[in-house]
């Protein structure tokens, strides 16, 4: 481990270092909200010499988590009745993650799970550009359907280049580029998105057996690679419209998403 940790901090700034040496004091003892978190397996085990974030760094051999459940508040929504959870990783100090919950998250059988990356456009302001706002509340509608589930929503931004360079891409696209070539133009890959973090949350909520919502198989991959077994994919149902449906093209041509149209 000794070697993993230098690479990984050797990568890191060393502002960001101070950061989690502060949320790890702030963890000491009873935790920021002053009351362990029940449901989380990490109530004193936030360690880090498990730093994470980089898939070509192996953690198999790390025995505790990097992240670790902050508070756990009700959540009612217009889609149905949940809990929130807010995880913070030492990965990533200026992020947290959130994840929405309903049920009885260890049942026998496998969860219904849906793995969301932020749009803000798309699931804040209910921009047609995409199809990230509807997928995110038909994700909700479903899981209140069912009684239970978990969808983790990452901040990874716009395919994980950000939202500065996602309006960038915008700005490309309006220009003719399709998505993807417009995230080369800028110097990304297509899809920078990573979903080791995803993986510890769902091992900390001793989740690892799941029916994932998604359309991308490549997310299938992402999440199985880091020991999720994903026993069934559900599609999750989008309607093209005219302002998406060149993106929806492009998503199941370049990106191999699997879409019934
Ligand atoms: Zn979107």
């Amino acid at each position: 481990m000794k070697e993993k940790k230098l690479l990984i901090f050797s990568s890191s700034e060393a502002k960001g270092r101070e950061e989690e040496r502060k949320i790890l004091t702030a963890f000491d003892g009873k935790g920021i909200t002053g009351s362990p978190q029940k449901r989380s397996k990490n109530e004193k085990t936030f360690d880090s010499n498990t730093l994470p974030g980089n898939s070509s760094v192996d953690y198999t051999g790390c025995k505790q988590s990097p992240v670790r459940q902050v508070v756990e508040v009700d959540l009612p929504t217009k889609f149905g009745h949940f809990r929130l959870i807010l995880y913070e990783s030492a990965a990533d100090t200026k992020d947290c993650q959130l994840v929405i919950v309903k049920g009885d998250l260890n049942r026998k059988d496998p969860l219904l799970v849906r793995i969301h990356s932020e749009c803000l456009t798309g699931d804040m302001f209910g921009s047609l550009r995409c199809d990230c706002g509807d997928q995110l509340f038909y994700a909700l509608k479903r899981i209140e359907q069912e009684g239970s589930g978990a969808l983790l929503y990452l901040r990874q931004e716009g395919r994980g280049i950000g939202l500065r360079n996602k309006l960038l891409a915008y700005k490309l696209q309006e220009k003719g580029k399709d998505t993807v070539e417009a995230n080369e133009a800028l110097g990304f890959k297509a899809d920078l998105r990573e979903y080791w973090v995803a993986a510890q949350i769902l091992k900390d909520l001793s989740i690892d057996r799941i029916r994932l919502m998604t359309n991308n198989p490549k997310k299938i991959e992402g999440i199985t690679k880091y020991g999720i077994e994903v026993v069934e994919r559900v599609p999750v149902i989008v309607h093209p419209t005219a302002m998406n449906e060149n993106y929806l093209k492009t998503k199941k041509k370049k990106l191999g998403h699997l879409f019934p149209f």
